[in-house]
Parts: C-alpha cells; sequence; structure tokens
C-alpha cells in the first residue's frame, strides 16, 4: 500500500504549522510563573509585512509574486531568519519559522531576535536570469521597509534559496544603500568571495553532527533512546538531500561511521541496507534531476512509507509535518533529530513520546545555520577574515614548541604529529570550532533542563523552556 501523499498545500491545511509550533510552547509556558499576558506576548509575532510585486520577465510580460517577511521578537537586534521560496509559503508557515528562530537564537545564544521571509514561487519554473530580477524586486521591497539591513534585519537562505540568492540580495543591498559601509552584513550564507564565511554552506548539516555526538556523550539521554555507544554503525534514514540532510548525512557517514540506509527525495526513497554513498547518490541527483535510476539501491515511490524504515536514527531534513498522528505509531526509529524545522507535529510528538521514541527538536538540531551565520555577520562587521591576525603567530609559537621539545629530549618529532602543532587555524577550523562549542553547549542547556524539572518529559519541552527562560531574562533586563 502507497502511503497517503499530500501535496504541500494540503498538508500545511491539514496540520496548521503555527498551531503546532504554539502547542509545543504552550508546553513550556503551562511550567512557568510568567507576568500575566507575556506567554501571549512571546508567543505572536511583532509584525508581518505581505507584499504583492509585479516583475517584467525576459519573456516581455509582468509577472506578480506574492512575498512575506515576518518579525517575531525585536529584544534583539539585529533580527534573523532565512528567505525561503516555495510554491506553498504561506502567512502562517513564515509566522511559525520566524517564532523558531528567535527560540533558536535564544539556545545558542545567538544576540538576535526571530523573523523569517518567504516568497511564493516555484524556483524550477524560472530561468537564472528570471530568477534573479524577481530576487532583486523583492529584497528592494524589503530593504525599503525596513526589512532588510545589517542592523535590523538579516535574511539568510532557507529552502529553495541559496548563496546566489543572497548575494544577489547584498549586492542590491548596497546599490540601494552606497553610504552603508557594512552593506555585506546585511544578509548571511553569501559566497566566500562575495562577504561570506568559510563553512556557513555546511553549517546546519555540520551542527546536527555536532549535537548528535554530544547527545552520544550523555548517557543516560543514550539509555532512555534504547541506544548505546557511539555514532559508529548506526542505522540512519535521511529525509531530504538538500542543503541540510546532505551534509548531516555526508558527515555522519563519512566522518563518524554511520549506516545511511535510506535517503528520502521529493520522487521517492532508495534503500540499501549496507548503506549508501551520499556523493554519489547527490551527484546522481544533481546530474538526473532526481533519485530514481540511481544504481545499487532499491528504489521506491513511496517516499513517506520510507520514513518508517526501522533505523536507530531518523533525520527529517525536508519540510514540516511529515510525522504526523497518521505515521507516528508506524514510525521505527529510536531518535529522531529533527534537521527540518517543524517535521513532527506536535500531536505526533505526544504519540512518539508514548512510544519512547526521543526527539531532539528542530530549535536546537538546526541551530547550526544560525550559528555560523552569526559568526559571518561578525566578520562582515569587523571587515576581518577570523585568523588572520593571529595565524602565523600561533604557528610561529607551535615551530618554537617543536623545537624546544626536539632540543631538550634529543629524538626528533614524527612528522604528523609535528605537523598538527605548527599548524595555526585558518577560518574554517574557527568556524567549526565555534559551531562545534556552540552546539555542544546548547545541547548541554537543553538536557540539564530535562533532568532538572520532573515536570518535563521531553527534550523538545526542554529545549522550549530553556529558550523562553532566557528570553524571558532579556525582557525582564531591558523592559518589553
Ligand atoms: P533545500 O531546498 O536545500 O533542500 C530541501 C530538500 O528536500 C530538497 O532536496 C528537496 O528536493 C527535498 N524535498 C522537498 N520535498 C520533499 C518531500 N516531500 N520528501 C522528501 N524530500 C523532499 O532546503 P534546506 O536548506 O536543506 O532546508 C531543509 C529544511 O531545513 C527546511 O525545513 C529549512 O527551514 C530547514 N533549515 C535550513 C537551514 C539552512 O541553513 N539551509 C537552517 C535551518 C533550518
Amino acid at each position: 500500500m502507497i502511503t497517503e501523499h499530500l501535496d504541500e498545500h494540503t498538508r500545511f491545511e491539514r496540520y496548521p504549522f503555527r498551531d503546532s509550533v504554539n502547542a509545543m510552547v504552550d508546553k513550556a509556558l503551562d511550567l512557568m510563573d510568567l507576568p500575566a499576558g507575556l506567554p501571549e506576548h512571546i508567543k505572536f509575532n511583532d509584525t508581518v509585512l505581505q507584499v504583492h510585486f509585479p516583475v517584467k520577465l525576459s519573456d516581455g510580460k509582468y509577472h506578480t509574486f506574492k512575498g512575506f517577511r515576518a518579525v517575531h521578537s525585536d529584544h534583539y537586534a539585529p533580527v534573523k531568519g532565512g528567505i525561503r521560496y516555495s510554491e506553498a509559503v504561506n502567512r502562517d508557515e513564515v509566522e511559525a519559522l520566524s517564532s523558531l528562530m528567535t527560540y533558536k537564537c535564544a539556545l545558542v545564544n545567538v544576540p538576535f531576535g526571530g523573523s523569517k521571509g518567504g516568497l511564493r514561487i516555484r524556483p524550477k519554473d524560472y530561468s537564472v536570469e528570471d530568477l534573479e530580477r524577481i530576487t532583486r524586486a523583492f529584497a528592494k521591497i524589503l530593504i525599503e521597509r525596513g526589512y532588510i539591513s545589517p542592523s535590523e534585519n538579516v535574511p539568510a537562505p532557507d529552502m529553495g534559496t541559496g548563496p546566489r540568492e543572497m548575494a544577489w540580495i547584498a549586492d542590491t543591498y548596497r546599490n540601494l544603500r552606497p553610504n552603508d559601509i557594512n552593506y555585506f552584513a546585511c544578509v548571511t550564507g553569501k559566497p566566500v568571495g562575495a562577504g561570506g564565511i568559510h563553512g556557513r554552506h555546511e553549517a546546519t548539516g555540520r551542527g546536527i553532527q555536532y549535537i548528535i555526538r554530544e547527545f552520544f556523550r550523555h548517557a543516560e539521554d543514550v539509555k532512555l533512546a534504547r541506544l548505546s555507544g557511539d555514532l559508529d554503525g548506526k542505522r540512519v534514514v535521511v529525509q531530504g538531500l538538500g542543503n541540510v540532510g546532505y551534509h548531516a548525512a555526508k558527515f555522519v557517514s563519512e566522518e563518524d561511521g554511520a549506516k545511511v540506509v535510506c535517503i528520502i527525495e521529493r520522487h521517492g526513497a532508495l534503500l540499501n541496507d549496507n548503506g549508501l554513498d551520499i556523493e554519489a547518490v547527490k551527484e546522481w541527483m544533481v546530474e538526473t534531476g532526481s533519485i530514481k535510476g540511481y544504481p545499487n539501491a532499491t528504489f521506491t515511490e513511496d517516499g513517506l512509507g520510507a520514513l518508517e524504515t526501522p533505523c536507530d536514527i531518523l533525520i527529517p531534513a525536508a519540510l514540516e509535518s511529515q510525522i504526523t498522528k497518521e505515521n507516528a505509531h508506524r514510525i521505527a526509529t529510536k531518535l529522531i533529530v529533527e534537521g527540518a524545522n517543524g517535521p513532527v507535529t506536535a500531536e505526533a510528538d505526544d504519540i512518539l513520546e508514548e512510544r519512547g521514541i526521543i526527539v531532539l527538536p528542530d530549535a536546537l538540531c538546526n541551530a547550526g545555520g544560525v550559528t555560523v551565520s552569526y559568526f559571518e555577520w561578525i566578520k562582515n562587521i569587523q571587515h576581518i577574515r577570523f585568523g588572520r591576525m593571529q595565524r602565523r603567530l600561533d604557528e610561529y609559537r607551535g615551530s618554537k614548541i617543536v623545537e624546544a621539545l626536539e632540543t631538550m629530549t634529543g629524538k626528533t618529532m614524527p612528522a604528523n604529529l609535528k605537523s598538527e602543532l605548527v599548524q595555526g587555524a585558518d577560518e574554517l577550523s574557527l568556524v567549526r570550532s565555534g559551531l562545534d562549542d556552540t552546539m555542544r553547549g546548547a545541547y548541554q542547556d537543553v538536557s540539564e533542563a530535562f533532568h532538572r524539572k520532573d515536570k518535563i518529559t521531553n527534550f523538545r519541552t526542554a529545549a522550549m523552556y530553556s529558550a523562553i527562560e532566557k528570553l524571558v531574562f532579556t525582557y525582564q533586563n531591558m523592559g518589553v
């Protein structure tokens, strides 16, 4: 039997995303003793801009597009959040994603408020030239209305957008605000050659890897999930081989010994019990436009059904409302690591909890993107690459230590050890180190909240609780 496949609009109507996020937030708010009225303020978006705008495309005709940018909370400035290109974009979705950004930034101690944007468009239907026209027109409106600027609102990539779109946005901003010396900081996720930072493109998937590693360092949590050991040999299922899913799957399989036994994409799923080669599947997908026909694997059209493949770790990294009350009973994993935003609905959460399946929530797991965006923004306003001042000094000191050790012992240090000691940190190593530190710290805060409060029975409520605690602390210190 093929699992009922819903198009994105129907899925959204059936599982309203904002209601689901608010239900999750309510669980944490119910455990807190906040002044009357504050819980409502925390949940609602401060502002939402909805625009319709015309663009003359290469066919010589005017086409009208619909876009949104929501600001959930500007307790810190700038506010931060991606811009999504998808035909299913709607106001509720953008508001839900915007609120998740606030909680996410709080969790990873990134001093930004939450925002999100979306354009209702199917990028595949347009040429690169037309996409550039549309992106620049949308950016112009957002800039003119104060919804893009280095000090107020800083977008980043999300589903359907990437470094290319971010570069177009930065250039549009620069043309409109030529006197702003910090123009590069108006958007993050740019190509490295256009004001970006090494490690941003991989950051969300890399952050997921760091969260899973940290999970396996917490024996109590590992036991709760009925798992043992570390990532080595674990069976992993990944949904979505885009930016987030591809990097997460690549890193856990190539670096930590996990076996990716199933990859689910738009048109179906690939299965191989011995593990799939992520790089090869990605190459196939880029060349042919689909995972279908990839050799060395079994293909099924029932992508949603493939979410039920038995595994140790399931990483939904495509879109929201994939695990719902319809299929949560059949999910056959021990640990869900949410790469996408909102892949598990609030109702499904309850079912999974009853079944003892641990869910590590989106606001924690995919916060690597905004963390490295924060590093990029700092780099842009400092106007200097990380490591530029100290790298050679570190190398000099390292070589002096090697020299001293060799003189004192009379022995020659093995070449591999020597090269590690004399190597100064470049930007990518510094970014990865900062990301690892951030993700570990966030996991520890969430796990600590989970074990500290008796009434917190899952990691999502723990994450929301931890994030809202920080948010309220800021509100109270700065005044709402
Ligand atoms: P992307 O566009 O790069 O990739 C999404 C992938 O999912 C694509 O390969 C697409 O073909 C696939 N997909 C679409 N519909 C599907 C379906 N029904 N079943 C299976 N696969 C399907 O997007 P992304 O940037 O990787 O974002 C994915 C999710 O992660 C989104 O929820 C996004 O909000 C979230 N996220 C992204 C970032 C980031 O840095 N890019 C950061 C945080 C969260």
